[in-house]
């Protein structure tokens, strides 16, 4: 495998920002000089749950708000969306047995959410993940943001990848790039500046697992493999517990509480608080309170890890098939890298250190480190740090099908990229004029066994014997793992081309489409927002005028006058229970202006008080 650089040439300095889009939390993090930094939160905090939910107001509220949301209103609230992106409802049919998803009625080709009266499809509601991190980053940048590099995970193929960057451009990003996760964490821990070597990046999060073997080389990492699980992470581990507690309260209580989507919430968020405590503690308690009834079960780290075990040791196959596909001996690795919260468990970490027999990097907070090294990746294309390209592979063969459903591959999996290959291929009939080119992924021989990712059709071939034709087949992939596919006939110079467009997911109009729904979306939040000011001033004139009746000078108004305040405070005390901001401003006036004679008289009387009392 070859090293190459990519030089960017110059640019113009923009602010670019650095997203680690996660399956159970999300961050923005920015680096203006070094070391990047994590965007906080506006409630100073840095992770965003990624879970979205939409109240019954129409607003979309992220985050640790949509969290509370997920025991109040489970109907209206979606999380670990990550595990449907560019997802056909076939993929999903395992994430559904264990995720309370609401698909949506006649989800095809395109999966669509059901929350509460409204659909959304995966990328929309990341979109909405990405749109608070934009905010954050601009209320703390204090200007707009429209440049970022989103990470994804390294086995995620064509058709996640094509979701990820749908869900940028809906949320109103320029995504300037896609980099894998494993990557981006180790531009954040700098082992570019290190000696030559092999870097094993281990990433246990919530719900992928990642294993990533880099060569260091004169300051350029080059990723030699990848592997991984994509059903593999501290969900898994929260699902274990949950099910015991379940089993465990259907004993004690006689009340099976597994079909029960707010009492499930809430027991998960107990398993998962326990988990994390044992992380540092040698034991704690399941601690759950239910409709009045209280369920404590103590659990020890002992019990834990025998629990978990199973887990550990399903990362460590991928981690060997990895070594062996980097052609790497466990003991020439020189560094380890930690990434995702689930690495903060001791027995993860000791199974690493046997594995790998390094001492892993921990100095940096495993679940910011991606974030920190899209943030580096982020800056390098802003231009302000020196050009530097990591590179990357990818995850899985491509190729095309020829005579009698064989895969003929272009490119085989962790081939570093970008990546091109040719091939020339002939028609099998005489007299063919046309060819069908079908693009699959995959590591199968067969191409109903791989992932279909598009077909289409070579047309206008000069009809001669078979096997006289020329095709030529371009496989082009970008540095965002995208893939460009070109036929053409040699003899005619006829050519065809597509960006692979996955068979599963969104097409260019349906990502049009929801873009202006989002800005649609954007003016009902911005609506109520209107609302919430005028309310909130309506608040404060009506408290005034309140006030200012148990003044003197409003006794000294005629009948009349004090009619007409009252029947203004009558509109406006309406028009504040509608949601019209125009209204209820118009009603704001008018009572400001029927109370005008009142508020001069108590100004005059104020005056006059204060000059009696002055001696000259
Ligand atoms: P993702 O990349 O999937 O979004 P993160 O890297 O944010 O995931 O990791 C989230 C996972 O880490 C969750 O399963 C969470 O429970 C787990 N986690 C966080 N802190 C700890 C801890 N102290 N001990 C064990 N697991 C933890
Ligand atoms: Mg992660």
């Amino acid at each position: 495998m070859s090293v190459v650089q990519i030089d960017f040439g110059k640019r113009k300095r923009a602010r670019v920002v650095g997203i680690d889009l996660g399956t159970t939390n999300s961050l923005v993090a920015y680096m203006e000089t070094p070391p990047p930094k994590v965007i906080p939160t506006p409630e100073e905090g840095k992770l965003v749950p990624s879970i979205v939910s939409y109240t019954r107001e129409g607003k979309i509220v992220v985050g640790e708000e949509a969290r509370r949301r997920l025991i109040t209103e489970p109907e209206r609230t979606v999380y670990s969306v990550k595990r449907l992106m560019g997802r056909g409802i076939a993929d999903v049919q395992d994430e559904l047995k264990l995720f309370p998803f609401q698909i949506a009625e006649g989800s095809e080709s395109v999966i669509r959410l059901k929350l509460g009266e409204r659909t959304f499809t995966p990328p929309e509601i990341s979109a909405f993940i990405l749109r608070q991190l934009k905010q954050n980053a601009e209320a703390h940048l204090g200007e707009p943001v429209e440049q970022a590099v989103i990470t994804v995970p390294a086995y995620f193929n064509d058709a996640q990848r094509q979701a990820t960057k749908d869900a940028g451009r809906i949320a109103g990003l320029d995504v300037l790039r896609l980099v894998n996760e494993p990557t981006a964490a180790a531009l954040a821990y700098g082992l570019d500046k290190r000696h030559d070597g092999v870097v094993a990046v281990y990433d246990l999060g919530g719900g992928t697992f990642d294993i990533s073997i880099l060569r260091l080389h004169e300051g350029i990492f080059e990723v030699m493999a990848t592997n991984g699980d994509t059903h593999l992470g501290g969900d898994d581990i929260d699902n274990l517990l949950l099910r015991i507690a379940l089993e465990d309260i259907e004993s004690e209580w006689g009340r099976d509480l597994s079909g029960d989507n707010s009492a499930v919430q809430q027991l998960r968020r107990a398993v998962v608080k326990a988990k994390e405590e044992l992380s540092y503690a040698l034991k704690t308690v399941i601690d759950f309170e239910y409709e009045g009834r209280r369920y404590q079960r103590e659990l020890t780290r002992e019990l834990f890890e025998k629990l978990i075990t199973p887990f550990v040791d399903r990362t460590l196959g991928p981690c060997r098939d990895c070594l062996a596909d980097a052609g790497v001996r466990p003991e020439e690795i020189d560094e380890v890298v930690l990434v995702g919260g689930s690495t903060r468990i001791p027995l993860v970490r000791q199974a690493v250190e046997n594995l790998f027999r390094t001492r892993p990097h921990t100095e940096l907070n495993p679940e910011e480190v991606v974030a920190l090294g899209a943030a580096v990746q982020a800056a390098i294309l802003a231009g302000s740090v020196e050009d530097k390209l990591l590179l990357d592979v990818t995850p899985l063969s491509l190729g095309i099908e020829t005579m009698g459903g064989v895969v003929s591959k272009l490119i085989p999996r962790n081939s570093t990229i970008p990546a091109s290959a040719t091939e020339h291929f002939t028609t099998a009939v005489d007299g063919q004029t046309n060819v069908l080119i079908h693009v699959v992924q995959g590591e199968r021989e067969l191409a109903k066994d791989c992932r279909s990712l598009a077909r289409f059709e070579l047309k206008g071939i000069e009809p001669m014997p078979a096997g006289m034709p020329r095709i030529e087949v371009r496989f082009l992939i970008d540095a965002n793992g995208i893939l460009n596919v070109t036929a053409k006939d040699l003899r005619t110079g006829k050519e065809q081309q597509v960006e692979v467009k996955p068979s599963y997911g969104l097409t260019d109009d349906q990502v049009e489409k929801m873009i202006e729904e989002s800005i649609e979306m954007a003016e009902e939040d911005f609506r109520q927002r209107q609302v919430r000011e005028a309310r909130v001033e309506a608040d404060t004139i009506l408290h005034a005028v309140e006030k200012a009746k148990q003044d003197e000078a409003y006794e000294a108004l005629s009948e009349e006058e004090k009619q007409r305040i009252e029947e203004a405070i009558n509109q406006l005390v309406v028009a504040y229970h509608g949601d019209d901001h125009v209204l209820i401003r118009t009603k704001i006036e008018e009572l400001n202006n029927v109370t005008m004679k009142l508020a001069e008289a108590m100004m005059n009387a104020a005056v006059s008080k204060a000059l009696k009392g002055t001696k000259l």
